[in-house]
């Protein structure tokens, strides 16, 4: 059964190219250190905001996974489904650029089952293209800013009352005459107490809609319910390659300041998680960003629980020895992130980071020797200022580390792939910082996304590197530092053979579409199908295995009677 209830709205997410489960393409190592698959079927944690915000207004959200059911069922059926729903309006995410065949793809089906329907988008990708995304005739509003939850209740207020959407901030619409208006982008929250991703809003409208497969976000996450927790929108550093940095956010969502949640709700939040599930749970962004005295009081509010799930922290910067003694006392099971993008200090400060090895190195060892369970060190390679050569001198660098540190420490290294993000510095400054950019308009992405090896969708080179050189130091890099988890017992013999064997094959398939792609298209086109189901192999988790990502769950995953008590609590817990 569909439907039961009837949701006022309906928040697809689409997978990153609709047609993933038919056409034959190569996707690369884009996607090896996030949860997801290749296709991106993890939802943006702002549904769940979004969805708790309109229904505390008494907006009824339904949500549904549409790029996991793909992935999940080869016989889904996308459009019959989209058929049978009859919502006052749809809401698709375009939040992650290599979204954007899929989600104008799915926003076309809407269309054509239920044209007087609005279709409405919303996410950063869709802010920053917001004036060429309304002129798709299937798209009817846009949603700018990262702060969509109140601009887009009283959108769906105003659809409701059948007025003209002209009051509501940070919309982008078309008129009656078919004109596209842009109301000011003006509602940007300063705060997040009042936003919350609600984990038993989410259960709660699973039980309404019968619909577990729909609402799970990500492909393996009953076997591993990770959670996340946010502490911020927005950010105080300016990484040159990041659409999600200070710079970035200023230029398209009018955001000049982080919008904090409290120090008092994070910890809530912490160990209300912790009451519901096992698995581990992720705190994004760094704890210090706010300041070393709201750092404190959330790790002061947890620490009379000392959780005993995996809680896993980010590191912006180096932090004192005091700071991991804290995190330490508050947290039985800690991990943390660390991203120096590149050994080299000089292609780190070139990618707005500003901290050296040593005060790295010294923070490693203060993390270590307070007990961090595991301490995630991630590499990058397409950054300003980095050669071919430099990228194996990373590898030399994850050596030393691991000899140093030993195998909590865990390396990692990926390509900035497919897509340069779009408002960060190295996009729009391109020149001034080494880049060059090959793609322009959201129309350039979204037909990018159906090249067949992301070699060709990738949509940058650097005056250091080509396109043809990223893809190999990828590779080569992936393979280098396979081996060495290897030869340190970072990795069993059998998942260490297993990746090499999926960059050997990712590789020999690179250089066969470079091949195939000469031939005339009925040719071009058969030969390709024929490597189709290779491709779909060599596309998943190519330069490390997924599990590397994880952190340990203990057996009961999800506390049931926990969960039922909040679901049947008369308010939101
Ligand atoms: S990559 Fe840099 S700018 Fe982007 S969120 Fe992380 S610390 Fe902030």
């Amino acid at each position: 059964m569909e439907m039961l209830a009837k949701p006022d709205l309906i928040l697809l997410h689409a997978p990153s190219v609709y047609d993933f489960r038919k056409l034959p393409i190569l996707f690369g190592p884009i996607s090896d250190l996030v949860p997801s698959t290749p296709i991106f079927e993890m939802y943006p944690i702002g549904f769940s905001s979004i969805a708790e915000h309109l229904e505390r207004n008494g907006i009824q959200v339904r949500i549904i996974n549409l790029a996991l059911r793909m992935l999940k069922d080869k016989n889904f059926e996308v459009e019959k489904l989209i058929a049978k729903l009859h919502p006052r309006a749809f809401g698709i995410d375009l939040h992650w650029l290599p979204h954007a065949h899929g989600s104008l793809e799915v926003a076309a089906l809407c269309k054509k089952r239920h044209p007087d329907t609005p279709v409405i988008f919303g996410g950063y990708s869709a802010t920053y293209f917001h004036e060429e995304l309304i002129r798709y005739p299937q798209v009817d509003f846009v949603v700018r800013g990262d702060s969509g939850e109140e601009p887009l209740r009283q959108l769906l207020h105003t659809l409701k009352k059948g007025t003209s959407p002209e009051t509501v901030p940070n919309l982008t619409w078309k008129d009656a005459q078919g004109q596209v208006r842009v109301n000011a982008l003006v509602h940007v929250v300063d705060t997040l107490d009042e936003y919350s991703n609600n984990y038993p809003n989410l259960f709660r409208s699973a039980m309404k809609y019968l619909d577990l497969k729909s609402l799970t976000p990500i492909h393996d996450w009953w076997e591993y319910p990770i959670t996340a927790v946010m502490t911020c929108r927005g950010c105080t550093h300016n990484c040159v390659i990041c659409g999600g940095s200070r710079y970035a956010l200023s230029g398209f969502c009018s955001r000049e300041s982080c919008a904090y949640r409290s120090s008092k709700k994070v910890g809530q939040d912490i160990l209300s998680l912790a009451s519901y599930t096992n698995a581990p749970i992720f705190v994004v962004g760094d704890l210090r960003q706010a300041g070393e005295a709201y750092a404190h009081e959330v790790l002061s509010r947890v620490r009379p629980v000392r959780p005993k799930n995996q809680i896993v922290l980010e590191l912006f910067t180096p932090a004192p020895e005091s700071y991991f003694r804290e995190v330490a006392e508050a947290l039985p099971h800690f991990n943390f992130e660390i991203s120096p993008e590149s050994h080299d200090e000089k292609v780190r400060r070139a990618s707005g980071k500003f901290y050296t090895n040593e005060a790295m190195e010294e923070s490693i060892r203060f993390a270590l020797d307070h007990g961090c369970s595991k301490l995630d060190v991630f590499f990058m390679i397409g950054l300003p200022q980095q050669a071919p050569d430099s990228v194996m001198k990373t590898i030399d660098y994850c050596e030393h580390l691991i000899k140093t540190f030993g195998r909590r420490l865990n390396p990692f290294i990926s390509p900035l792939a497919p897509f340069l993000d779009p408002g960060s510095i190295a996009f729009e400054k391109a020149g001034e910082v080494g880049y060059r950019v090959f793609f322009k308009t959201l129309e350039d992405y979204r037909q990018a996304l159906l090249a067949p090896s992301w070699k060709y969708t990738l949509s940058y080179e650097t005056k250091w590197m080509t396109r043809d050189e990223i893809v190999e130091s990828s590779y080569q890099a992936g393979l280098r530092l396979n081996r060495l988890k290897e030869r340190f017992g970072l990795l069993e013999g059998e998942t260490a053979y297993n990746t090499e064997q999926r960059i050997l094959l990712a590789r020999e398939m690179i250089r066969r579409v470079d091949e195939i792609i000469l031939l005339d298209e009925p040719q071009r086109r058969e030969k390709l199908m024929g490597l189709k189901e290779t491709f779909d192999r060599a596309s998943m988790s190519t330069v490390c295995d997924k599990e590397e990502i994880k952190w340990p769950v203990w057996r009961w995953r999800l506390n049931i009677p926990n969960i039922a008590r909040a679901l049947f609590a008369r308010k939101p817990a």
